[in-house]
């Protein structure tokens, strides 16, 4: 796909030339090249967006369930339209590969998701003698990250949306390409002007315009954990409502009565989801002390099923990272490891053989892994992974819980009764018991994995106030 320059923004139901005039290049992470460039918009442009919203903000808080679903529904097919552009945008300019057709299907599965919890939600309700009127927060900012784009546009506007919300949305400036196919679908699904306005542009720039403004009384984040914070500070001023959606360090704790020979591979398979590229990666493998061999050579074994190339080769599982900064950054976390005396089973630093151009990493497995080492504690944000053993139950939880963050966690064992007990005593906002998944039960962190839950009714009422009304 040949790139020229993205030089729209999406304002007030209308595509324009930004304010703002800074060009910033796209890669192709496959290849390192650049492929085009999006200018950026800036503050002036923020506010804009902000006004288009805030006018458009009266007409569609008011409109009815019935309106809101209507909407939904139009974006869900305007998304399956371009399912095909928007999957080719996710390989060309993320690296995403071919076979995780996800990338887009999780979009349209998000709408349909807000669709199903709208048809049954209860915005009002009884408490006593009081009616509970749950009403829509206002002017929303939602601020993306560049490792599903195309999903989390989607969410937040599905959410933002159906609870009466109208929105500025600000993905990163690295996704810029996805974001514009997004948008056209957005401006195809036909909402009255300047309830979605797109507004792509630098994080201090267009996102702190965003959680300053005292136009914008609620932000939803998903991103990195020092940038929640700094949202976090800036939105004390005004009080927002915040939902923060950061990083995470996942165990996959496999019971010792589980059948290595199925949860080995589905815990690599947790920690290699997105290329490694994912927040809720099971990056930290437990397994007990005494299974510890039988667990590292079912693992080596499995490692072939997740072979690392071209994005656009059907049996690619892992891609390349999205950009060299990345691929440092992951290189940087590979030593680091060996520095502090972890053992490399499979994989290592530097490029996979016949892979030197781009930002491929070699999917890269650690065993003699403790909870302290900077591997364990950190997100590293690529596919690296680490075996560490523990010796019972209890020291199994006590290191799954020893970590900055809790945003997800996985459990293995034959018996699911057991499985659930020690599911309880995670401190994770999800936990997965062989495998399980909801997409509609809330998504969200415990510690410094964030604030707030999304998805379904849980994530629909962090865009609500709530009223009491009592006579
Ligand atoms: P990032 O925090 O660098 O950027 C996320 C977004 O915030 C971008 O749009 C960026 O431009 C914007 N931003 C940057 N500085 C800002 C500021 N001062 N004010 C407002 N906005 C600002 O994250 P990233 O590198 O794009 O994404 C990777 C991170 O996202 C990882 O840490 C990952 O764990 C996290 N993540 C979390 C979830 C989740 O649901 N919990 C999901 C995916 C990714």
């Amino acid at each position: 796909m040949e790139q020229a320059v993205i030089d729209t923004i999406y304002v007030d139901g209308e595509f324009v030339i930004p304010h703002g005039t800074e060009l910033f290049d796209l890669h192709n992470p496959a290849s390192g090249k650049v492929i085009g460039q999006v200018r950026l918009a800036d503050e002036v442009d923020t506010e804009l967006a902000v006004a288009a919203a805030k006018r458009a903000l009266p007409e569609w808080s008011a409109t009815s369930r019935e309106d809101r679903i209507d909407a939904l529904r139009r974006l869900r097919e305007a998304v399956v339209a371009r399912r095909e552009e928007l999957l080719e945008a996710s390989r060309i300019e993320y690296g995403a590969p071919v076979r995780n057709e996800w990338m887009v299907d999780s979009a349209v599965g998000a709408f349909d998701g807000m669709i199903s919890t709208l048809e049954a939600f209860a915005f009002v309700r009884e408490v006593g003698s009081a009616t509970v009127e749950m009403v829509p927060v206002g002017v929303s900012g939602l601020i993306t990250p560049w490792n599903s784009n195309v999903f989390f546009i989607a969410d937040k506007v599905a959410t933002a949306l159906a609870a009466g919300c109208t929105t500025v949305v600000k993905p990163s400036e690295m996704s810029a390409t996805q974001t514009q196919i997004m948008t056209q679908a957005i401006h195809e699904a036909d909402l009255p002007r300047g309830v979605v306005n797109v507004v792509t542009g630098r994080g201090e720039v267009v996102g702190t315009t965003l959680t300053r403004h005292p136009d914008v009384p609620r932000i939803s984040f998903t991103g990195s954990t020092g940038v929640g914070k700094v949202i976090f500070r800036e939105s004390a001023e005004h009080l927002k409502s915040l939902t923060l959606e950061l990083g995470g360090k996942s165990p996959s704790i496999i019971l010792d009565d589980a059948d290595l020979e199925a949860a080995v591979p589905g815990a690599l398979f947790s920690g290699f989801v997105n290329s490694g590229q994912a927040c809720v990666a099971g990056t930290r493998i437990l397994v007990p002390e005494g299974r510890v061999e039988e667990a590292i050579e079912i693992a080596v074994k499995h490692m072939s099923e997740f072979p690392v190339g071209d994005p656009s080769d059907p049996a690619t599982v892992i891609g390349p990272m999205v950009s060299e900064r990345q691929w440092e950054r992951v290189q940087s976390y590979i030593h680091r490891g060996v520095e502090e005396g972890a053992r490399i089973l499979v994989g290592g630093a530097g490029r996979p053989e016949g892979l030197q151009d781009g930002y491929f990493v070699r999917p890269t497995l650690f065993a003699d892994v403790t909870n302290d080492m900077t591997i364990a504690r950190e997100e590293i944000f690529g596919p690296v992974l680490s075996i560490l053993t523990y010796r019972d139950e209890d020291h199994a939880v006590e290191i799954a819980n020893d970590s900055e963050f809790g945003l997800h966690a996985y459990v293995f064992s034959a018996d699911s009764e057991r499985a659930h007990r020690v599911a309880s005593r995670l401190q994770a906002g999800r936990v997965s018991i062989n495998g399980g998944y909801e997409p509609i039960s809330p998504f969200g962190g415990f510690k410094n994995s964030g604030i707030g839950r999304e998805y379904g009714a849980y994530g629909l009422e962090g865009f609500l106030e709530v009223r009491s009304v009592m006579k």
